[in-house]
């Protein structure tokens, strides 16, 4: 949601200023000033002089009075002007000042007055550090537009409000994630009708964690329930709460529920609550400030009753992170995953963002969004993005459908590299590594086509790549699937043996995947005969990458390694055979990809079947 219907709310209590700082401050001042200015001051008018013209005034009897210190003399003339010098070892000066005339005396420099002395030493500076705070508070609620500057904000919840607006984003905007905006469509009834609830006795949740990986249109459902609930939407990221201060993110907390509570009903959305959510380990040195604005959050969500028309969104990428305090019914009884679009939901998603592009000539969404298979709902947006500023950097009209293939690329793999030079006998080795994939994948019948090879380098560091594309929708895996895929990546070495007997670097990407598939396979799928169903390995990070950590003893990680190497070997051994088999298929494939570049799964199958 954007412009117009944005309005910032002030109406909360003044701003807690930390006293602490002022008074360090001012103390710091009022010394550096005693230190440095105030003697300055009473010496002011006194005149420095060598040691030899104070004697030859001795001699010339110009000195009215005289007055010996510690480290130095002071003498005045007969004017009355007061000079310093230099104490040096000169036994007879006392003789000679006497001869002189000179009186001694301990006065020369006059103290001054008591009460000027303390109003030029205390009261004066303070009146100064109090007229420059003033001015300097002054100017930084001018330039803050009111009470936002850092200093003067603390411990007040800078959310956002975004208030009924006409632009606002509504479930159709959001395109697929169907489940998740059913659940939320009933959250959007009840803000409409609370009575309906009411009366029945049905309690609404107060909070709704939406989990998924990133970029998968969370912030944007929270925001299209606001929007069709026409109410007041709070948004705050997890993060904006911590402060260095221990207790400001607390208040921050009190302060928002405060906010919403006033502008009931209303949606409150936290971005990123892992950020304050995360367990309370207890450990030493743990971070209290968190810690304190979790327990806060925990104490708000208790403290309001279930139909009082405040409803708490949040979203997290990582909620096996969160402190089960948090996500026990109560707080955020409801769990709504937001996961990666299905190919249904990656159509809609490129068509709802299309809207916003002129397109050219015929485009089918539908093969587009079988490239982008993997790809977030933030990555298709990308994506379609990347088409228009293609047809803009060619001066085209609009975006055509190779616009959108190449974009896809571009997204995945990075742009194309435009003077990476290859040699002969290194495009030939690269050709050769992805006709490997290619064949592997397309002679095992169970493996996806192949959609496009390409040999043109990208920025990613890919020198080329194959690119597959699934048919359908894929929720189980069957061993056999996973084999095959494993074989498929181990394609590309293999070719490179067959067809020149040694191998490169190329194949570091493929090894890092088989093993990965094929460590899964044993220590999570339960896919090998020795282990059974027993998990040997738990998954720490689901939507972010899907980090595993082993949970098994040193001897059980032995013979897992030991299977996993048996199992990349026999798929390598079988992938090298298939390629031994079809010898003159990838012959002929790896000149054509060589001249060509680029050729699509069509005429791939063509020459495979031809
Ligand atoms: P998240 O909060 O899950 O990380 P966002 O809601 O911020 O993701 O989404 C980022 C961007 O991705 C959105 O602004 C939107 O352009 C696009 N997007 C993501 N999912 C969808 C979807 N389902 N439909 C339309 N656009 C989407």
């Amino acid at each position: 949601m954007k412009g117009k219907g944005k309005t910032r709310v002030n109406t909360v209590k003044s701003p807690k200023k930390p006293l602490i700082f002022y008074y360090f401050v001012f103390m710091l001042a009022l010394f550096l000033i005693n230190v440095l200015l105030m003697p300055n001051l009473s010496e002011m008018k006194i005149q420095e002089v060598d040691y030899g013209t104070f004697i030859t005034m001795t001699e010339d009897k110009q000195i009215d009075q005289v007055e010996i210190q510690t480290n130095r003399i002071l003498f005045t003339d007969k004017e009355g002007n007061v000079y310093k010098t230099g104490l040096m070892d000169d036994p007879n000066r006392t003789e000679r000042l006497y001869a002189s005339g000179a009186q001694f005396s301990s006065e020369i420099i006059e103290e001054m007055s008591p009460l000027l002395s303390f109003f030029l030493s205390w009261v004066a500076p303070m009146l100064i550090i109090i007229l420059l705070g003033q001015l300097l508070t002054r100017k930084l609620m001018k330039s803050a537009g009111g009470a936002n500057s850092m200093m003067f904000n603390m411990g007040k919840s800078n959310a956002k409000v975004y208030v009924q607006s006409t632009d606002g984003i509504k479930f159709t905007d959001v395109a697929g994630e169907d489940e998740a905006k059913e659940n939320l469509t009933e959250i959007v009834d009840y803000l409409h009708n609370p009575e309906k609830y009411k009366e029945i006795g049905a309690q609404m949740p107060k909070g709704l964690l939406l989990v998924g990986p990133p970029g998968t249109g969370k912030t944007m459902l929270a925001k299209a329930v606001a929007g069709e609930a026409n109410v007041p939407f709070f948004s705050m990221s997890g993060s904006e709460f911590v402060e260095m201060f221990v207790g400001m993110g607390a208040s921050k907390v009190r302060d928002l529920f405060k906010q919403a509570k006033e502008k009931a009903p209303c949606i409150v959305f936290i971005d990123e609550i892992d950020a304050i959510g995360k367990k309370r380990d207890g450990q030493m040195g743990g971070n209290d400030e968190r810690e304190q604005t979790l327990n806060q959050l925990l104490t708000e969500m208790d403290g309001f009753e279930g139909n009082n028309g405040v409803i708490i969104l949040a979203a997290t990428n990582r909620p096996e992170s969160l402190d089960p305090a948090l996500t026990r019914p109560g707080r955020f009884d409801r769990r709504v995953p937001v996961e990666l679009p299905d190919l249904k939901g990656r159509e809609e998603i490129l068509k709802v963002h299309a809207k916003k592009i002129k397109l050219e000539g015929p485009v089918d969404f539908n093969r587009v969004a079988r490239m982008a298979s993997g790809a977030s709902g933030a990555e298709l947006a990308n994506i379609v993005n990347e088409a228009a500023l293609r047809a803009v950097r060619d001066g085209r009209k609009g975006a055509t459908q190779a616009d959108l293939e190449e974009s896809i690329e571009v997204v995945i793999a990075g742009y194309q590299k435009k003077n990476a030079i290859l040699t002969a006998e290194e495009k030939r080795i690269v050709s050769a590594h992805e006709i490997g994939h290619a064949l592997v994948a397309a002679k095992q019948t169970n493996s996806a086509p192949v959609q496009k090879i390409t040999i043109i380098p990208r920025t990613s560091g890919a020198l080329g790549y194959t690119m597959q594309v699934e048919e359908g929708n894929h929720y189980l895996m069957s061993k056999t699937e996973i084999e095959n895929k494993i074989a498929t990546f181990t394609g590309g070495r293999a070719a490179e043996e067959v067809m020149f007997g040694s191998v490169t670097t190329g194949a570091s990407n493929d090894i890092e995947q088989a093993t990965k598939l094929a460590r899964a396979m044993i220590t999570r799928y339960g896919m090998s005969e020795d282990f059974d169903m027993v998990a040997l390995e738990t998954v720490t990070n689901q939507y972010l990458g899907g980090d595993a950590s082993l949970a098994c003893s040193a001897e059980t990680q032995t013979q897992i390694d030991k299977q996993v190497v048996e199992l990349v070997k026999k798929q390598h051994n079988k992938a090298i055979k298939i390629l031994m088999d079809n010898r003159e298929k990838l012959n002929e494939l790896t000149e054509f990809l060589y001249d060509r570049e680029t050729i699509t799964g069509e005429e791939f199958m063509q020459i495979l079947n031809g």
